[in-house]
């Protein structure tokens, strides 16, 4: 058996951003850090980052006052930033950059006077986060019968905006039908998808026709990661969402020659590796990585932690 690597794969600048947000604050400060939601939705980070002293909590009274905390790479709404300061807390803000240009947009188009409608997977933390952007609240669709059945108060001024991680395809089908139905409504000037989810679904998408078996590495919270198993299994493959290693199942390679691998975008590489070394251990013999579009893209950090974020001069906008 041979195992098939999608390229790009795993970490993207947001998670790497967010992560380091979290170990220099408990380099600066000294544990315990809050942080509010899990930093990025993966098990392993999230105990590694508890282990070195984080406290994750859900909401900001737990926190106590005076204390530290960090807002997660998805975003908060403009409610939860005014508890943070009521509360008196020390705020460092992990929000992807690419998730802050979506509030950015829906602050802009709510000024215009628009409605805003959120292409987007209700109870998400992002979904959540975006959605309270705008006071007057905003209307929520995953689906085109979500379209077909909205009521708005005017159809001509609406915006949409969409959440970063969805599958690109559903997507498209979505705000086409938002176009049909509402044809004066105004889109975002580029695609709120980002660059880590549109890459890593287009990996899967080339790799799937030379595979058998697809494994995705990630954790079943991470919207990303199960997208990138859709992708695999909408074209006629096989394809699982696992954790870990430790959630792999012998009889999957039952008539198997071929696994693809790949891993969401807060999946870390090591959970890949160790997938890896267990297939070798059940009959793979060689390794095949694909090639695939090189990501440069970094985030600066915030002032407080060492990064230059105000003067955003480290961002590298490269294939965003
Ligand atoms: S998946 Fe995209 S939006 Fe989410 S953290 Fe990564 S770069 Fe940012």
């Amino acid at each position: 058996m041979e195992v098939i690597l999608a390229q790009p794969r795993g970490f993207c600048a947001g998670v790497d951003r967010a992560i380091e947000i979290v170990e220099r604050a408990l380099a600066q400060f000294g544990a315990p850090i809050y942080v509010r939601h899990e930093i990025v939705h993966n098990k392993y980070v999230v105990d590694d980052l508890r282990a070195k002293g984080a406290i994750f909590i859900e909401e900001l009274q737990d926190v106590p006052p005076g204390n530290t905390v960090v807002f997660s790479a998805h975003g908060v709404s403009q409610l939860v930033r005014a508890q943070a300061h009521e509360l008196g807390l020390v705020v460092f803000d992990a929000t992807c950059p690419l998730v802050t240009k979506v509030h950015v947009e829906v602050a802009k188009m709510r000024r215009e006077g628009r409605e805003i409608i959120m292409v987007g997977h209700h109870g998400h933390p992002e979904v959540e986060g975006t959605m309270g952007q705008s006071e007057q609240g905003m209307y929520l669709v995953e689906t085109v019968g979500d379209v077909e059945r909205l009521v708005v108060a005017d159809e001509h001024r609406l915006a949409y905006v969409t959440q970063t991680t969805l599958s690109v395809d559903d997507a498209k089908e979505v705000t086409e039908a938002l176009k049909r139905r509402f044809p004066d409504i105004m889109e975002p000037k580029r695609n709120d998808i980002c660059y880590a989810t549109q890459n890593r679904q287009d990996a899967v998408k080339f790799m799937a026709p030379q595979c058998d078996l697809i494994l995705i590495v990630g954790s079943p919270t991470s919207s990303n990661s199960n997208r990138l198993r859709e992708v695999g299994a909408k074209l006629g493959v096989e394809a699982y969402l696992i954790e870990s290693a430790s959630e792999f199942r012998p009889e999957w390679l039952a008539g198997k020659k071929r696994i693809g691998v790949s891993a969401g975008a807060s999946a870390p590489e090591i959970l890949v590796e160790e997938l890896i070394e267990l297939l070798k251990t059940r009959g793979v013999a060689s390794v095949r990585k694909l090639p695939g579009v090189e990501e440069h893209v970094q985030f600066p950090l915030p002032v407080g932690l060492g990064g230059n974020e105000e003067r955003g001069s480290s961002i590298s906008h490269d294939s965003i």
